[in-house]
């Protein structure tokens, strides 16, 4: 903590600044990770056989941007009433397993999906919620005071990119910059990004770069993580995991490598597939509910 305070002291705006110009880049995608393919044809037949002849199935959803097109205002962003349908029916499969896991809070994910009969993970696995009896039970550990002095930081961009904004989590702070003009947007984000990575190195926070959004959450704390304990209540026949951003690398990994994941968009990831957006995963989910016992 002491470390940080003195990192978060040693920096002002014109530092930030001035280094910014130097820092404009791309974030660099590792050569190691595999190129996808996309889920079509013979592959896509195999999975909904493998989905048939399971005694058991795990399917890992991600919320936004997978289940619901990505929006520019999250409040807005809620599944259809055909989502929901497609959602009750798997949730509902006998021996079949619904779990999302999720950036959002509690609150928001539970207003969402509390209808239906399905595991949750709210703010990318701080918090699961087992099933829709059980209550949340939270897996990070306190994040102190160190949010606190991060929050004059994600101000100062708040104010600096005109249409972001502060989302502060029981256990993180986020900069969204979804509304804002997209070009500042990324570039601004690019540099918040990579001075977090620095600052917070060897501390117990560390900083993730989503889907137009900057966030510092506690270490250890991240959707893979969070879905172990589903990952481990049996040996699963057929594993579905979808996702859409950087977050959703976690899931992808913490998966046994046979098992079906698929990211929305082509471009770098761990997931073995990809498919062009919530449309075409929409398409995908209503088949296998079609195919759910
Ligand atoms: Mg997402």
């Amino acid at each position: 903590m002491a470390l940080m305070r003195k990192r978060l002291s040693e920096f002002d705006i014109y530092r930030w600044t001035v280094s910014f110009l130097d820092r404009i880049k791309e974030v660099k995608t590792s050569q190691a990770e595999r190129e996808h393919k996309k889920l079509e044809g013979r592959w896509k037949d195999k999975l909904f056989q493998d989905f048939l002849d399971a005694e058991n199935r795990l399917l890992l959803l991600n919320y936004d941007g997978t289940l619901v097109p990505f929006s520019p205002d999250p409040d807005q962003a809620v599944q259809d009433a055909g989502m929901r349908r497609i959602l009750k029916k798997l949730a509902a499969g006998s021996h079949t397993e619904l779990v999302v896991p999720s950036g959002r809070s509690r609150k928001s994910l539970g207003s969402r999906l509390g209808n239906i009969d399905c595991g949750l993970v709210a703010e990318h696995g701080s918090w699961i919620k087992k099933d829709a009896v059980t209550d949340w039970q939270r897996l990070d550990r306190l994040s102190g005071n160190g949010i606190e002095l991060l929050k004059p930081v994600f101000r100062d961009y708040e104010v600096r990119v005109p249409g972001s904004l502060i989302e502060e989590k029981e256990h993180g702070i986020a900069w969204h910059y979804r509304k804002a003009d997209p070009e500042l947007g990324r570039l601004r984000a690019n540099e918040l990004f990579d001075y977090l990575s620095e600052y917070l190195a060897n501390t117990d926070f560390h900083v993730m770069q989503g889907n137009k959004v900057i966030e510092v959450r506690t270490s250890g704390v991240d959707k893979g993580h969070a879905v172990s304990s589903w990952l481990s209540m049996k040996t699963w026949d057929f594993i579905l995991a979808l996702g859409d951003d950087w977050t959703d690398e976690d899931l992808f990994k913490a998966v046994p490598s046979d098992s079906y994941t698929v990211k929305v968009s082509y471009g770098p990831s761990s997931a073995r597939f990809y498919l062009e957006s919530p449309q075409s995963i929409k398409k995908l989910l209503l088949k296998l509910s079609q195919l759910s016992p």
